[in-house]
C-alpha cells in the first residue's frame, strides 16, 4: 500500500485485502472463528509465531481492512474498531487507568463521554477533573502528581468551542500523561490529532464515516507501542469488537467521505452566513467564520470549517421549537454527520440531563439549535431556513 497517496485516494484502496476471487468490492467475512492446516499451525499462530487470525472477537479480515484505512487515514499506526462511539472512548479510557490515577477532561463532552469520565470512572477510584476546556491554563491547573490521561473533544457538542489541541498535548507531555482526542465533529478530513501532538484519537464512525444512517460504529487510532501495551488486552478480554458486516458498510462509507464532507461544510457556511443576517437570529456559532469566539486556534488547528452549526435564536425555546417544526426538508434528529440534514434543540433533548447550570456554562440556552448539515442542495435548504424563519414568532 503506498504511504504517499493522499486521502481521497486512501479511502477508496487503502486497506484492501482482496481475496482470490478479485472482487472489486470488499468482501464481508462473517465468521466467528478461523480453522488451522495443522495442530502445529494452530500452536504457532497463538504463540504469535505466525501472522493470521484467531477469533473474530480479537479481529477478522473485513474490520482489518476497515482499520488499515483508517490508519492510512489517520497517519497512526494501529486501529481496533468497536461496535459503537462509545465502545471505542470507554475502552480508549479505561484501559489505560487504574485506581488512584485522575483523568483531566474539557466539561463539553458528548453526553454518554462525560458520563464515562465524571460517573463511571470515579467508582472504580478514578479520579477526574472537569474543565473549560477553551482555556489552557485551566487544564494546567487541574494537573495533579497521579494525572494520566487528557480527554477532550474539538469542536464540541453542541456550541462549537474548541480546544488547543497541540497546547493540551505540550501539556501532558510535560507529565507523561496521554491525550485522547475525541475527533468526531471535526472528521478526519479536517483535523490530524496525532499530527497536532494527541496520542489517541477516537471516532464515533456512525456519525460522518458511516453518514447515511445505517450502522452504529467506533474506532480507536494510536502507535503501536500504545495498542500493544495498554488497548490490545483489553480490547481482547472485554469484547467490544465491531461486527464485521458494519465493518463492511463503514469501508464503502468511507469511500464517499471526503465527497460528503465536502458538501455538508459548503452547505453548513452557506446556512451559517445566511442566518447570521437573519433578525430573529442571535448569534450564529461557526468554526471557519470569522466571528467564531476562537477563530484563531480554528485556523491553526483545522483544514476546514464544519458540519455543524450552532444557532442561537432570539425568541428562546418557543422559537427554537417553531422553526424545527416549521422545517420541511430538514429533519428533527438527535444524530448527525448524515446526508440528510438533521436539526435538534440539546436543552431538550441530548443535553437534557444536565443541571440549568452546566447548560449555561456550555452556552446551550433554550433558544439553541444545533443543524448538522446535510449533502442537499444548498438553495433548497436556505430556502427552507427561510419559509421556516417566517414561520417563527418574535
Ligand atoms: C455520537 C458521539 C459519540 C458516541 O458514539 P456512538 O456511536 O453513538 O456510540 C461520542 N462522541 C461524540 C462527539 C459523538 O458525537
Amino acid at each position: 500500500m503506498s504511504k504517499t497517496w493522499r486521502p481521497a485516494t486512501q479511502l477508496v484502496h487503502g486497506g484492501s485485502l482482496r481475496s482470490q476471487y478479485g472482487e472489486t468490492s470488499e468482501a464481508i467475512y462473517l465468521t466467528q472463528g478461523f480453522v488451522y492446516d495443522s495442530a502445529e499451525a494452530a500452536e504457532a499462530r497463538f504463540k504469535g509465531e505466525t501472522e493470521g487470525y484467531i477469533y473474530a472477537r480479537y479481529g477478522s479480515p473485513t474490520n482489518d481492512m476497515f482499520e488499515k484505512r483508517m490508519c492510512a487515514l489517520e497517519g497512526a499506526e494501529e486501529a481496533r474498531a468497536t461496535a459503537s462511539g462509545m465502545a471505542a472512548v470507554a475502552a480508549a479510557i479505561l484501559c489505560q487507568v487504574k485506581a488512584g490515577d485522575h483523568i483531566v477532561a474539557a466539561r463539553a463532552l458528548f453526553g454518554s463521554c462525560r458520563w464515562v469520565v465524571e460517573t463511571l470512572a470515579p467508582r472504580y477510584g478514578i479520579e477526574c477533573t472537569l474543565v473549560d476546556g477553551r482555556h489552557l491554563e485551566n487544564w494546567e491547573k487541574a494537573i495533579r502528581p497521579n494525572t494520566k490521561v487528557f480527554f477532550l473533544e474539538s469542536p464540541t457538542n453542541p456550541t462549537l468551542e474548541v480546544v488547543d489541541i497541540e497546547g493540551v498535548a505540550k501539556l501532558a507531555n510535560q507529565i507523561g500523561a496521554k491525550v485522547v482526542v475525541d475527533n468526531v465533529f471535526a472528521t478526519p478530513i479536517f483535523q490530524k490529532p496525532l499530527e497536532l501532538g494527541a496520542h489517541i484519537v477516537v471516532y464515533s464512525a456512525t456519525k460522518h464515516i458511516d453518514g447515511q444512517g445505517r450502522s452504529l460504529g467506533g474506532v480507536i487510532l494510536s502507535d503501536k507501542e500504545w495498542v500493544t501495551e495498554h488497548l490490545q488486552d483489553y480490547y481482547r478480554h472485554t469484547g467490544p469488537a465491531m461486527s464485521p458486516f458494519t465493518a463492511w458498510t463503514l469501508l464503502k462509507g468511507l469511500e464517499t467521505l471526503p465527497l460528503r464532507v465536502k458538501q455538508q461544510t459548503e452547505n453548513a457556511s452557506k446556512i451559517a452566513d445566511f442566518l447570521a443576517d437573519q433578525p430573529k437570529v442571535a448569534k450564529i456559532i461557526y468554526p471557519g467564520r470569522k466571528d467564531h469566539p476562537q477563530a484563531d486556534i480554528v485556523a491553526r488547528q483545522m483544514k476546514g470549517g464544519s458540519t455543524l452549526v450552532a444557532i442561537e435564536l432570539k425568541g428562546g425555546k418557543e422559537a427554537a421549537f417553531a422553526l424545527q417544526n416549521a422545517l420541511e426538508i430538514v429533519k428533527i434528529s438527535n444524530n448527525l454527520g448524515d446526508a440528510k440534514s438533521l436539526i435538534t434543540h440539546p436543552a431538550t433533548t441530548t443535553h437534557k440531563n444536565l443541571t440549568d447550570e452546566a447548560r449555561a456554562e456550555l452556552g446551550i440556552s433554550g433558544g439553541t439549535v444545533r443543524l448538522s448539515a446535510g449533502i442537499e442542495d444548498t438553495d433548497d435548504l436556505i430556502e427552507d431556513f427561510a419559509q421556516a424563519l417566517a414561520k417563527v414568532n418574535s
